[in-house]
C-alpha cells in the first residue's frame, strides 16, 4: 500500500528535474500492475504533454515500438534495461527514434554495455538510471548517464526529493564510504506496508531510528548498495535470492517449492541464467522421483479438450457446400484461413489409398468428427462402428446418414474418449482408424493404451491405421516455418527466434516421434508389422510437410502368412551423388527385386530446417528476416519431392514406401519393390540401420538432426 502523497511526491520531483513540456509526447507501455505505469499515465496528463496508449502486450515487441515511436514522434519513454538491450538490436534505430530526447531506465541493474550501446544508437538523447522498489512508490533514486565516460560502473545516483537513503551494516550502523551494505528507505516515499500482511510488514517497514518524526519509518529493500566518494550509490545485488528477470521479481524458491510438489519431482532448484541470446531465463533443474512417474495416473483433461474441438471449429455456422465432406475446422496454420477444398480432397484420398487396399468390411473409427471418412467409407462396409468425445459431432453425423445412403444398423456411433473400449467386441474388427485426433490425446501413454485395446478389438490381419500424426523431429521446423511465413520483412531475426521458441513453449498438442511405431513392433507380439508413410499429395501443405501416416499390422496366421524378402540393395542418396536420373536408369538397367535408397534431401522440409539451423546459431544468422528468407531461398533445390520418387518407381513397375529418414528429419528414405515380392517395411528407428543387407556397407550415421 502506498500513499497519495508518495505518489505526489515523486511525480512533482519528476516535473522539478526534467520539466517536461505540452509540445512533448509520452510513451506509456508498462502494463498498469507495474508501478511504472504510474508516471507514465500521469506525468503527460499533469503537464498537458502527449500521452501515447502502445497496443497491450506491445511493450515486448521492439519492432512495434519503433514503428510507433517514429509514427507518433515520442520523445519520452521507459525501458527495464534488458528490454532496452533487445531495442538497441532493431535496424535503423537513428532514422525512426530521432524524435526520442529522453530515456528512463529502472527495474533493474543498467550495466555499462548497455549505457553505451544506448550512447552509440541515440546522439542526442538523455539516459536515466532510476531505483526504487514498489513498497517506496517507483523510484527513490536517480542519476543521468555520461556519454563519455570509462567509469564501467552505472550508479544509480542520489535520493529524490523528500526522500532519505540509509546504507546500513548488520547492526543497522551506516557503512562507511565504498562499503558495502544494505539499502534502507525513509522519508515520504515510505509505503503504509503489505496489504493484510502485518508480519511481513513488521519484517520490512521497521521504525526509522534516524528521527525523532513520530511514526516514521524505514523500509528495508533487501538490495546491497554502497556510498561512493563522489556522493552517488552504487548498487551492488541482492542480499537474498529475489531475482530480476524482464523487470519481474522473482523468488526463485517459490517456484523450487511449487515444483517440488509435483509428485514426480524429489528435488528442484531454480536459477536465472542467460540463455544463448544473453536474455535472462529461469531454469529449473529437477531430480525426479521414479518410483512415482510410473504410477502416475493419467488426465483425461485434455481428451475433454478435444470433446469441444466440435464447439470450436465444426458447429459454426458456416455453410458446407457438401454435408458429407464437412471442411469446417481445416484451418491453415499459416494464414489462419479455411484451407482450400481441393488440398483436403487430395488429403483424405491419401488417407484411404492403404484402407481400402484393406478391403474393409467391418471398420472401428476413433473419433469420427463430422464423418469425413465415415461417408466416404462406411458404404462397401458391412458394419462401421465410430465414436467421438463430442456428442455434437456423432449427432451431425446421425443427422446425415440418411444422406450418404447409409442404413443406421449399418453404422454404430458412439460419444466417448478414445480410450473407452468397452462393448467394443474383440478381435472383430479388419480395420481401425484413429485419424487426425491422436495430437488432441494427452500424453503417448493414452496413446500406447489406445493402440493396445485397438489391437484387442482386431481380427488377426488387421490394420490399425494412425493418421496425420505430427512428427516430433519436425516441431522447431514447422513453428519456425509458420513464423517465417508471418513475419514482416523487418522482423529482426532475435524477434523472430523469440516467436518460435514462445510457440514451442506454448505447443500443447501431442507430437510422436516416429521410432514410437517402430518401437511398440518390438514389444508387442500382436504388431507384425509397422510402416510409416509419407503423404502423397502436389500440395505442400503443414499435413504434407510435418505430418505422417503409420499403418500398424496384427498378425495373421502365421502358417498363410507370406515370408518378407530380406534382401534389399540399399544405396545412399548423399554418398552414392545420386539423382533421379541416375536411379531411373540403375532400376531399369539391374531391376533389383528390392532396392532402398537413403538419406534423401526433402524438399518438402529443407528450407525449414536449415532455417531453424540459421537461427540457432547466433555468430552466423542474418539480422532481420528478409535477410533469413534471402539465405535459405532456392535451398530446396537440393531436395527431392518424395512424390518424384515415388511416381518415377511405379512409372517403372515398382511398389514404393516412402518415409522417414532415421538419420535425419530433412530427409527421406525410399524403398522400391517388385510387385511379385514381399517387402519389408522401411526401417524407421536407428536400430534397425544395422540389421540393413545389401551393398554389405554399414550405413554412417550423417547426423542426428530433430528441427
Ligand atoms: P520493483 O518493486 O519491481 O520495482 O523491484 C524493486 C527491485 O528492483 C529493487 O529492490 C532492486 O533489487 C531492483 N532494481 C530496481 N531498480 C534498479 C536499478 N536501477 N538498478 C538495480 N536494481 C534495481
Amino acid at each position: 500500500m502506498n500513499s497519495h502523497r508518495a505518489v505526489c511526491n515523486r511525480l512533482l520531483w519528476m516535473q522539478d528535474s526534467f520539466g517536461l513540456t505540452p509540445d512533448e509526447c509520452v510513451l506509456q507501455k508498462t502494463p498498469f500492475s507495474f508501478d511504472v505505469s504510474v508516471w507514465e499515465f500521469f506525468w503527460p496528463l499533469m503537464t498537458g504533454a502527449r500521452l501515447v496508449l502502445a497496443r497491450p502486450g506491445g511493450h515486448r515487441d521492439s519492432h512495434y515500438l519503433a514503428e510507433l515511436i517514429a509514427a507518433q514522434q515520442i520523445s519520452t519513454l521507459h525501458f527495464v534495461p534488458s528490454m532496452l538491450r533487445v531495442f538497441l538490436q532493431e535496424p535503423r534505430l537513428e532514422e525512426r527514434c530521432g524524435s526520442v530526447t529522453r530515456v528512463i531506465c529502472s527495474g533493474e541493474a543498467l550495466t555499462f554495455d548497455i549505457q553505451q550501446r544506448f550512447f552509440a544508437r541515440f546522439s542526442a538523447a538523455h539516459l536515466y538510471n532510476m531505483y526504487g522498489p514498489t513498497e517506496a512508490a517507483i523510484d527513490v533514486t536517480a542519476w543521468e548517464c555520461y556519454r563519455d565516460t570509462a567509469d564501467p560502473v552505472v550508479p544509480i545516483g542520489r535520493p529524490i526529493a523528500n526522500t532519505k537513503i540509509y546504507i546500513l551494516d548488520e547492526h543497522m550502523h551506516p557503512a562507511p564510504l565504498e562499503v558495502p551494505g544494505e539499502l534502507y528507505i525513509g522519508g515520504v516515499a515510505v509505503g503504509c506496508g503489505y496489504h493484510n500482511r502485518p508480519r511481513l510488514t513488521a519484517e520490512r517497514f521497521l521504525p526509522d531510528p534516524f528521527t525523532r518524526e513520530a511514526g516514521a519509518r524505514i523500509y528495508r529493500t533487501g538490495d546491497l548498495a554502497c556510498w561512493r566518494t563522489d556522493g552517488h550509490i552504487e548498487y551492488l545485488g541482492r542480499t537474498d535470492f529475489q531475482v530480476k528477470v524482464h523487470g519481474f521479481r522473482i523468488e526463485p524458491g517459490e517456484i523450487e517449492a511449487t515444483v517440488q510438489q509435483h509428485p514426480t519431482v524429489r528435488a528442484a532448484a531454480v536459477v536465472a541464467r542467460p540463455d544463448s541470446t544473453g536474455d535472462t531465463r529461469l531454469v529449473a533443474y529437477v531430480v525426479p522421483n521414479t518410483d512415482a512417474v510410473d504410477s502416475l495416473p493419467t488426465t483425461d483433461e485434455p481428451v475433454q479438450e478435444w470433446g469441444s474441438i466440435y464447439d470450436l471449429y465444426y458447429r459454426q455456422d458456416a455453410p458446407t457446400a457438401d454435408p458429407l465432406f464437412n471442411t469446417a475446422g481445416w484451418i491453415s496454420s499459416y494464414t489462419g484461413q479455411q484451407m482450400p477444398e481441393a488440398e483436403i480432397r487430395t488429403w483424405l484420398h491419401d488417407t484411404l489409398v492403404p484402407v481400402q487396399a484393406q478391403q474393409p468390411r467391418r471398420v472401428y473409427e476413433i473419433g469420427c468428427g463430422t464423418g469425413m471418412l465415415l461417408f466416404a467409407l462406411a458404404g462397401g462396409c458391412s458394419e462401421y462402428w465410430a465414436s467421438d468425445p463430442a456428442g455434437g459431432a456423432i449427432a451431425y453425423v446421425r443427422q446425415h446418414l440418411a444422406q450418404a445412403q447409409l442404413a443406421p444398423e449399418q453404422v454404430r456411433l458412439l460419444v466417448r474418449p478414445a480410450d473407452d473400449f468397452s462393448d467394443i467386441p474383440q478381435g472383430y474388427f479388419d480395420t481401425l482408424i484413429i485419424n487426425s485426433v491422436v495430437h488432441y490425446f494427452p500424453t503417448a501413454d493414452y496413446l500406447l493404451h489406445v493402440l493396445r485395446q485397438a489391437f484387442k478389438a482386431l481380427a488377426p490381419g488387421g490394420m490399425v491405421l494412425v493418421g496425420d500424426v505430427r512428427n516430433m523431429h519436425l516441431l522447431r521446423a514447422f513453428h519456425t516455418s509458420v513464423q517465417l511465413f508471418q513475419a514482416a520483412p523487418d522482423l529482426p531475426i532475435h524477434q523472430l527466434r523469440h516467436r518460435v521458441q514462445t510457440q514451442l513453449l506454448n505447443e500443447e498438442q501431442l507430437t510422436i516421434d516416429p521410432a514410437f511405431f517402430a518401437a511398440l513392433h518390438h514389444t508387442d507380439p500382436q504388431i507384425a508389422r509397422v510402416e510409416i508413410r509419407l503423404k502423397r499429395s502436389p500440395y505442400p501443405t503443414e499435413h504434407t510437410r510435418f505430418r505422417y501416416n503409420a499403418l500398424l499390422y496384427k498378425a495373421a496366421d502365421p502358417a498363410t502368412g507370406p515370408a518378407v524378402d530380406t534382401g534389399v540393395h540399399w544405396r545412399h542418396w548423399q554418398e552414392d551423388e545420386l539423382t533421379i536420373d541416375g536411379l531411373r536408369a540403375w532400376l531399369t538397367q539391374e531391376q533389383p527385386r528390392a532396392a532402398g535408397v537413403t538419406d534423401i534431401f526433402n524438399a518438402r522440409v529443407l528450407t525449414d530446417a536449415i532455417a531453424v539451423n540459421l537461427l540457432l546459431r547466433p555468430p552466423h544468422t542474418p539480422t532481420t528476416t528478409a535477410e533469413l528468407r534471402r539465405q535459405i531461398s532456392g535451398t530446396n533445390q537440393r531436395g527431392i519431392d518424395p512424390d518424384r520418387l515415388r511416381d518415377m518407381g511405379e512409372s517403372l513397375g515398382y511398389t514404393v514406401q516412402v518415409g522417414w529418414s532415421p538419420n535425419d528429419a530433412a530427409c527421406f528414405d525410399v524403398l522400391f519393390t517388385r510387385p511379385d515380392s514381399t517387402p519389408p517395411p522401411l526401417p524407421i528407428a536407428d536400430p534397425q540401420r544395422a540389421n540393413r543387407s545389401g551393398s554389405g556397407r554399414a550405413m554412417p550415421t550423417i547426423r542426428s538432426n530433430r528441427y
